[in-house]
């Protein structure tokens, strides 16, 4: 992140006040011909309503997904980190896919600045580097910096936050930043710990609605 990556291989994120308000109602990303994801030794959740999903899929290949309720599975990856329904470079499955397919958007990453395990998913971070951002607006512009100090605050500053409240994985921590941003203060002077105390309401608010 950050890299400089030269203007030819910059592909367009779309207009980011648009993107923020929008990315926990559709993601829509314009993928192309990419399909970093599918190769990036993911484990996808299903839900039980999936049937579609689920129909597809060769049972022998799901199980049981940890820590949630019965019907709710798991597919894994094979030895190369593929999806095992990526068959030809292509999602085999592309209409019936699992809604975790549909939701994941690696443009989280290049808006809030968290880093993608670059070890696991070298190739999601080569596409997260490429990415850019338009602003319609001055304000817009100052919104994406918001943001990326929110996300830079959260991983910096877990000893402020009630125990396991930050989570580890970079895509939950780039989520819970763009979800919780706007109560990052735009006054620098502010005490750390009188910004972990108003992103921790915020924290709460939001959970309050999932
Ligand atoms: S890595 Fe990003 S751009 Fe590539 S297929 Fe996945 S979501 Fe789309
Ligand atoms: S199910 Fe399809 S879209 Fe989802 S990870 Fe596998 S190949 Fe990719």
């Amino acid at each position: 992140m950050g890299e400089d990556i030269g203007e030819e291989l910059r592909i367009p994120a779309g207009i980011f006040s648009i993107w923020v308000e929008s990315e926990f109602v559709s993601a829509d990303v314009p993928c192309g011909t990419c399909n970093a994801c599918c190769r990036s030794s993911m484990f996808i959740h299903i839900e039980p309503e999936e049937i579609e999903a689920i129909k597809s899929i060769p049972p022998e290949i799901l199980f049981h997904a940890p820590w949630q309720p019965e019907g709710h599975l798991m597919m894994g990856f094979n030895e190369q980190g593929h999806c095992p329904m990526l068959v030809d470079n292509k999602c085999s499955i592309y209409d019936a896919r699992p809604q975790t397919c549909r939701n994941y958007d690696c443009r989280v990453f290049a808006a809030t600045g968290v880093a993608v395990d670059l070890k696991r998913q070298p190739e999601i971070a080569k596409r997260v580097a490429q990415w850019v951002f338009e602003h319609d607006s001055a304000e817009s512009l100052e919104e994406e910096a918001r943001l990326k100090s929110a996300a830079a605050f959260l991983c910096q500053n877990r000893d402020l936050f009630p125990p396991d409240s930050i989570p580890y994985n970079p895509s939950e921590i780039a989520l819970l930043a763009i979800g919780i941003y706007k109560a990052f203060p735009r006054d620098s002077k502010m005490a750390d710990t009188a910004i972990a105390r108003a992103l921790s309401v915020e924290m709460d608010r939001i959970d309050g609605f999932a």
